[in-house]
């Protein structure tokens, strides 16, 4: 959920107004300004609608959606998709060719042995499982064919490839959800697992709308905030997002395509974008490749900024002069931030 905030203004003005319910699998929230409260119902059926229909065509969960089609058809057959798949894959194919791989579409297979399909899992796989389901994690193996006069069509080149497009599809439906919201000219903030876009300001001359870093190693906690400005978007990808736990020990649901292991040593990572979809795409990029690598990334982007939190003690904050600009930490995390160039 955003956390809204009311700070400044000489005379103590109303919060915002807030609706949240769940989609695709996680929390989904719209608020908007106090005095504009009567269009919040209409905002909240547009974002749900948009965030149903989504789902309806990205879920991996669903055996009938269209990317369930593709992966069920892997090795086998060119499958067409509609507009949703087709854009999400193009430009998830674009990040996993940026980040070399880092990021990738791919990656079902890992998610499926690390025990986040099933949960039926105790122990990390064994070598030769690892070393099976790396071999089907292959962004290069992914034909998508746009054709002009019927729908695009994806083929996996190996039969048990699987598409899983967790990292993006969210963004993608705040995207969606927002062109649909804006031309009712109302300012809101839109929230959905994290992915965050807002429209106007929170209220008048706020300048945009506040939201909360979360500690990733207190979720309860706030490492500061940020502002938002009219458009732009936030992400977050957190190794407390969800996780598992086997023979004791966490693993986060990020994979390491390179190794076939979950990300170790990267606690969270925030992006501010001018899309949610890009802002998506980059917090998981960025969660793999770490500062060094995901700077390089970032040039590819230049209206895009970042945080990373690494899981090490004392904490450290490594953020872009840009992020920086728009953060306000609180007291305790003030000593603890580096800027990159
Ligand atoms: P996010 O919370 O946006 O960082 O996305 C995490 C989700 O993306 C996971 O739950 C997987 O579904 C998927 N995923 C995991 N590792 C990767 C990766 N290296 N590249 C692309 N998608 C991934
Ligand atoms: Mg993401």
């Amino acid at each position: 959920m955003p956390l809204l905030f009311s700070s400044g203004g000489c005379r103590a003005r109303q919060p915002p107004v807030s609706v949240n319910w769940l989609s695709m699998s996680t929390s989904a929230g719209v608020s908007a300004p106090a005095d504009q409260a009567a269009a919040l119902p209409a905002l909240h059926a547009d974002a749900s609608k948009a965030f149903t229909e989504i789902e309806q065509s990205l879920s991996v969960f669903r055996a009938n959606s269209d990317l369930a089609e593709v992966n069920r058809h892997a090795g086998e057959a060119d499958v067409p998709v509609n507009t949703h798949v087709a854009v999400v894959l193009d430009y998830a194919l674009r990040i996993a060719r940026e980040s070399n791989g880092a990021f990738d579409p791919t990656v079902g297979p890992l998610m499926q042995i690390w025990g986040f399909r099933t949960n039926t899992i105790s122990a990390p796989p064994e070598p030769i499982q690892l070393a099976a389901a790396r071999a089907l994690v292959d962004w290069r193996a992914v034909a998508i064919q746009p054709h002009t006069n019927s729908r695009t069509t994806v083929r996996l080149n190996q039969p048990d490839m699987r598409l899983d497009l967790g990292a993006i599809a969210k963004g993608y439906a705040v995207d969606l959800a927002y062109r649909r919201m804006q031309p009712r000219q109302t300012a809101f903030m839109l929230d959905l697992g994290g992915n965050l876009r807002v429209y106007g300001e929170a209220a008048a001359g706020r300048g945009g709308w506040r939201t909360g870093i979360r500690n990733p190693f207190d979720r309860n906690m706030l490492i500061g905030t940020i502002l938002m400005t009219n458009g732009e978007a936030v992400a977050t990808s957190g190794n407390y997002e969800r996780f598992v736990t086997l023979t004791g020990k966490r693993y986060a649901h990020i994979m390491d395509p390179r190794t076939g292991w979950p990300v170790q040593g990267m606690a969270g990572v925030t992006v501010l974008a001018p899309s949610a979809m890009e802002a998506d795409a980059l917090s998981t990029a960025l969660f793999v490749l770490g500062p060094e690598a995901g700077l390089r990334i970032l040039r590819l982007h230049p209206d895009c900024e970042a945080l990373w939190v690494p899981d090490m003690q004392p904490p450290r904050l490594l953020v872009t002069p840009g992020f920086k600009q728009r953060l306000s930490l609180t007291e305790i995390w003030r000593d603890h931030l580096t800027t990159v160039p």
